[in-house]
């Protein structure tokens, strides 16, 4: 039986990563996977999303390229060669974690994996009958299966009139009217998506706010730009009943007891994710799951059998692709004695892709407080960035929320075109400790959206220089 210092379970972000990071530090690794390397990420999930999103960003700003001075005639969309290129764009990317394999010597071992014991891996190929399934030993296993989509009681996906991200993702036709469950990062993605290629959209959310979590005052600003691209937004809003008819489902909606219905040709689930944690193994070795399916680990992501770690979206929490790469790194970094534990949380960046985008980390404004931190807030409109301005796209704000008495970063909320790429800069200064000292210090170009960083810092401080 060949034998492994470490195998993974799960060729996701969170999987492949922690493989390549095992064998640059000298361990043998390999990987089981039963479908294509990527996971949801690259397959499923941020890649294809991202491209289909990049589209319909195209789409609007074409648009409205009248504005710039941009004549175009008879514009229109090939909704199937979005999706087309989407999934090539995919299908890139996979084979390019196949080809990272490789040039790491790590062997991608085809099937579903389930563990044995405490140090064996057994692999059923597709079709193959368990009992004739191949047998690895590892000194260690690593658990990265990830997640599912999540439904609900009676709103059963048919993949057709009632569908998740999944079937989204390769559906090539834009209904005239959708309704999505859910308002978090996937249910606005797609509101966006849909709305710009013509639906007309509904989201429906039971929290009291989009995007639950997210700084009030940010969602609240999505909320009103969601709002005037015409998708009607539900909060406070459950889901009661559905009704399905040939090419039209009624929908009832619960809103504090006040039924309301509405009619859509599809309806989009977008209500979280499922831990893919069962038929594992786990239960055997006494690896019970926790709170929502997630499999609990310490600090190092072991879990209560110390030969099994698990990491990414199955260990709960933050359910994002680049937690799951940092928690594959930082347990393999764990195993070797190199590091005592993962990234703090509040250090992990959440974004969301629509237009206006949004990007956080750390802690809201309300955390901070309730958290007793004694906090200042800066804010700088994008209304009065000379780059945003130039670029057309001067909708949304940042929002640094920081340390009275240190000056401390403790939280950046962005929302706004190129939120997604600014936050990064926030992201350092967390790392480094830094305050608005140190990024009023640093000398950013002009004109640039970066100096909205700079400039919610001044403001931070007291001290605004341009607005
Ligand atoms: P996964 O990516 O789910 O990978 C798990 C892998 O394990 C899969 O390939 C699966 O086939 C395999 N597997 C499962 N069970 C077994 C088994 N028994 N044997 C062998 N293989 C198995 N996150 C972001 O950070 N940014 C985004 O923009 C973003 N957009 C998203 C958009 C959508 C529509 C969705 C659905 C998700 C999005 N996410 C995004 C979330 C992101 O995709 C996940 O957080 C990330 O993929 C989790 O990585 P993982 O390695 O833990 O698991």
């Amino acid at each position: 039986m060949e034998h492994y210092d470490l195998v993974v379970i799960g060729a996701g972000p969170g999987g492949y990563v922690a493989a390549i990071r095992a064998s640059q530090l000298g361990l043998k690794a390999a990987v089981v996977e039963k479908d294509k390397p990527g996971g949801v990420c690259l397959n499923w999930g941020c890649i294809p999303s991202k491209a289909i999103l990049t589209s319909a960003e195209m789409y609007e700003d074409i648009k409205e390229s009248e504005r710039f001075g941009i004549k175009v005639q008879g514009l229109s969309c090939d909704y199937d060669q979005v999706i087309k290129r989407s999934r090539e764009v995919s299908g890139r990317l996979a084979k390019g974690v196949e080809f990272l394999l490789k040039k790491n010597k790590i062997p991608l071992l085809q099937g579903t994996g389930r563990v044995e014991g405490a140090h064996q891996v057994s692999i059923t190929a597709d079709g193959q009958n368990a009992q004739d399934a191949q047998m690895v030993e590892a000194d260690r296993i690593m658990i990265a299966t990830g997640s599912k989509e999540r439904t609900l009681p009676g709103l059963e996906i048919d993949g057709d009139q009632i569908i998740t991200s999944y079937e989204a993702l390769t559906d090539t036709e834009i209904p005239e009217s959708i309704l999505i469950v859910g308002g978090g990062a996937i249910g606005c993605e797609f509101a966006y998506i849909y709305s710009v290629f013509g639906s007309r959209v509904t989201v429906v959310e039971m929290e009291s706010q989009l995007l639950p979590g997210v700084d009030a005052e940010i969602a609240q600003a999505l909320e009103k730009s969601f709002k005037k691209k015409g998708i009607e937004i539900l909060t406070g809003t459950k889901f009661h009943s559905i009704e399905k008819f040939s090419g039209r489902l009624d929908v009832r909606l619960d809103s504090n007891n006040d039924l309301k219905e509405r009619t859509a040709n599809k309806v989009l689930v977008a209500v979280g994710r499922v831990p893919l944690s069962t038929d594992l193994g786990l239960e055997e070795l006494g690896i019970e799951p926790g709170r929502g399916g997630y499999i609990p680990v310490n600090e190092q992501f072991q879990t209560s059998c110390e030969s099994i770690y698990a990491i990414g979206d199955i260990n709960g929490p933050p359910l994002l692709a680049h937690a799951a790469s940092e928690e594959g790194v930082a347990a393999v970094e764990c195993m070797v004695g190199q590091r005592e534990k993962g990234v703090d949380p509040l250090r992990i960046p959440a974004c969301i892709y629509c237009q206006p985008q949004i990007a956080v980390i750390g802690l809201s404004e309300k955390q901070a407080i309730e958290q007793g931190y004694e906090i200042k807030v800066g804010k700088f409109p994008f209304q009065a960035s000379g780059k945003a301005l130039a670029a057309g796209h001067d909708e949304g704000l940042v929002k640094l929320i920081v340390d009275k008495q240190y000056g401390e970063i403790l939280g950046c909320h962005i929302i706004g075109h190129g939120a997604t790429d600014l936050i990064a800069e926030v992201g350092l200064a967390r790392t480094l400790e830094a305050t608005t000292a140190e990024l009023t210090g640093t000398v950013h170009a002009h004109p640039t959206l970066s100096e909205a960083i700079m400039e919610a810092a001044l403001s931070a401080e007291g001290r605004s220089i341009n607005f």
